[in-house]
């Protein structure tokens, strides 16, 4: 969706609502993470004393693999940004501004590159998942699977001796 910002940079105190939604082709996820429906998104651009705002909601629900124990996960998402528009950068080190050359804002854009960045790159099924066992592959959640005979570093065998 690409909003037409022109009147609210001319008109200080103006305000426009949006809400719009970004469906699963629109956001790049990573091959194991999905979305259950589009992304659900509600915000406003407002204009204070000529400093222009977006800020918007996100929210959405992902189905995702647990990244230790691999078991299938759904999680609910809402995510808050907020970002200061500018027609025009006077300040070419100023990057925490979002430049809006002509007024017209890609909102689908925008909110795409925000919630990917948002997104955590580790997820799972539970705090302190236990993962899969390396030799057996069986789920350390549900109990120890016997295979916990470690192998033991050279190093600390080493220093095992040593102090024998
Ligand atoms: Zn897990
Ligand atoms: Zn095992």
């Amino acid at each position: 969706m690409v909003m037409d910002l022109k009147s609210v940079f001319e008109i200080s105190g103006s305000c426009e609502k949006f809400s719009c939604e970004l469906s699963p082709e629109e956001l790049a996820l990573p091959e194991d993470r999905e979305l259950e429906r589009a992304v659900e998104i509600e915000g406003r651009v407002t204009n204070t004393a000529g400093i222009v705002e977006i800020e918007y909601v996100a929210d959405f629900c992902l189905k995702y693999h647990c990244d230790r124990c691999l078991k299938e996960g759904k999680k609910k998402f809402s995510f808050s940004f907020r970002h200061t528009l500018t027609m025009e950068l006077n300040d070419e080190n100023d990057d925490g501004y979002i430049v809006v050359g002509n007024g017209m804002l890609d909102v689908t854009e925008l909110s795409a590159e925000d919630i990917i960045l948002e997104i955590p790159v580790l997820l799972l099924c539970k705090s302190g998942c236990k993962g899969l066992c390396q030799k057996c592959g069986a789920d350390l959640n549900e109990g120890d699977c016997g295979c916990a005979v470690r192998e033991i570093d050279p190093r600390l065998q080493k220093l095992k001796d040593l102090l024998n």
